[in-house]
């Protein structure tokens, strides 16, 4: 019996796309879509995508098709007309870069003002590559991890795959990591993100993980990594020249008594129906490692409260555990993509009521806002007044988390900043406690760390959506060597 060669990796681009067999099944209308609209939103896809994710029969609107493939509707009609006009017109280069980058700047290219706030700095100078946003968790973005496998359309982090390079975070080794994480007894969990660090080779993730497990750093119990390859190239797992060894890395970071958490992004039931990405899933947790499923609802890809359900009950019986909802938002083609929170609540409880208790570990639809991680737990009528039932998940302020609070419901709202208080008041209790649903932040710093050196700044409401998405709120941060 002849046993087929693994597959190996091959990305296709804007570029390289029409070498795609798959090209020719699309509309000259889908065709040119892609190529103009891809000219300001990054296009990245592969053979595992285009061969076992989409179903062909079902284009435009099949899900994973919505969830890579560019779409004329991503932009305002007139910047798509503009745009087809210079493309299909041949125009000079430096026409097309100016609106290409005029039609960026408009998509809020970086919602979280994450490349200018939450850096830590380290004797005066400030460590590109890391974010503090809160305590106890430290983000961590290595250069050699800032592509995926496969780029989502909805992407929060797009600006640093079009080469926006002020917009771009990166390390370029993990010594500064490790040197910042010493300084920090109180961090307990790293979180490496990208892009998507399982891009990398085994052997350069390891010369980042391998200095966290020195003696020096036995207060890092976490070890996360935001992931999209279970869904996009589960053969990182299975096939990949280098999947055993990295399997390998995995349990070596058990056996040193950390908990390694693969922080991986589904975004439909289909990504788990595939065989390859079961054996993905069962490669890693066998190594003790866990698995932790999240994504966003987005429009247009996975309002379909059956697709979340099978999706949670297929993680949970290969072992993986189902962990975050989020509501997609403000950055990039968000008007195609947004939902409502009423829709959004919706559509969550349906699927939550279709599991078992083994499935209901998940979460949300949780906004991950300033003031904190906000889940909209329902809407009900109380003394007369619809409302939202709205309750912190994770906060800035400890204290507020866990605690019920109201909002005049609104079925058009899409983002806690678009809320008001309900039963009259003029303020949630966050605010007077000093927090903002905005951005705005008129608090002092609690005892301890009232040496703040970064804030998320106002307008700054939205923080992380994409495979790193589970770090939580902005904190401050206490400056280590100041
Ligand atoms: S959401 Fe994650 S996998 Fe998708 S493009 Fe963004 S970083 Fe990559």
């Amino acid at each position: 019996m002849t046993v087929p060669a693994p597959a190996k990796f091959k990305p296709y681009t804007r570029q390289t796309i029409t070498e795609a067999r798959q090209w020719q099944w699309l509309t000259p209308e889908l065709q040119e879509a892609v190529q103009v609209v891809s000219q300001v939103l990054p296009f990245r896809t592969n053979d595992y995508v285009l061969d076992q994710l989409i179903d062909w029969n079902n284009i435009p609107d099949d899900p994973i098709y919505r969830l890579v493939f560019p779409h004329r509707d991503m932009l305002a009609p007139d910047d798509y007309a503009q745009l087809r006009a210079l493309v299909l017109g041949n125009a000079r280069p430096e026409a097309l870069a100016a609106l290409v980058r005029r039609i960026r700047l408009q998509m809020n290219p970086h919602p979280a003002g994450q490349m200018t706030h939450n850096v830590p700095h380290m004797d005066g100078v400030p460590l590109r590559g890391l974010q503090h946003k809160y305590q106890e968790t430290v983000l961590f973005f290595p250069s050699a991890g800032q592509t995926c496998h496969a780029y989502c359309t909805f992407c929060f982090r797009w600006p640093q795959f079009v080469g926006m390079d002020d917009l771009k975070f990166d390390a370029r080794a993990s010594t500064e990591l490790a040197a910042y994480l010493k300084t920090q007894p109180q961090v307990t969990d790293v979180l490496i993100t990208g892009g998507d660090p399982l891009v990398m080779n085994t052997r350069s993730l390891e010369a980042y993980i391998e200095p966290l497990l020195a003696p020096e750093l036995a207060h890092i119990q976490n070890i996360r990594i935001g992931t999209k390859s279970v869904a996009y190239w589960p053969q990182r797992f299975v096939t990949d020249r280098d999947a055993d060894d990295l399997l390998c890395l995995f349990e070596r970071v058990v056996a040193a008594g950390k908990n390694l958490a693969l922080m991986g992004h589904y975004n439909h039931a289909v990504e788990l129906r595939q065989e390859i990405a079961r054996q993905a899933v069962k490669r890693i947790v066998g190594t003790g490692a866990t698995l932790r499923m999240q994504g966003p609802l987005i429009r247009h890809i996975n309002e379909d409260p059956k697709s979340w359900a099978e999706l949670w009950q297929t993680g949970v019986r290969l072992g993986a555990i189902p962990y975050y909802m989020f509501v997609e938002r403000d950055t990039g083609p968000h008007d195609y993509f947004q939902l409502p929170l009423a829709r959004a609540h919706e559509i969550f409880q349906a699927a939550y009521q279709m599991v078992s208790g083994l499935a209901r570990t998940v979460r949300g639809p949780s906004m991950s806002a300033f003031p904190g991680k906000v889940v909209v737990d329902g809407v009900v009528t109380i003394g007369g007044e619809k409302v939202f039932a709205l309750q912190f998940l994770q906060a800035r302020n400890p204290d507020w988390v866990r605690r019920p609070f109201y909002a005049r419901f609104d079925p058009h709202a899409t983002w806690l900043d678009e809320l008001q208080p309900a039963f009259g008041a003029d303020r949630f209790f966050f605010e007077e406690d000093g927090g903002s649903r905005s951005g705005h932040d008129h608090a002092p710093a609690p005892a301890g760390e009232r040496k703040v050196i970064q804030l998320v700044p106002a307008g700054s409401a939205r923080a992380a959506n994409g495979c790193g998405a589970s770090a939580g709120p902005a904190m401050p941060v206490t400056p280590s060597a100041a």
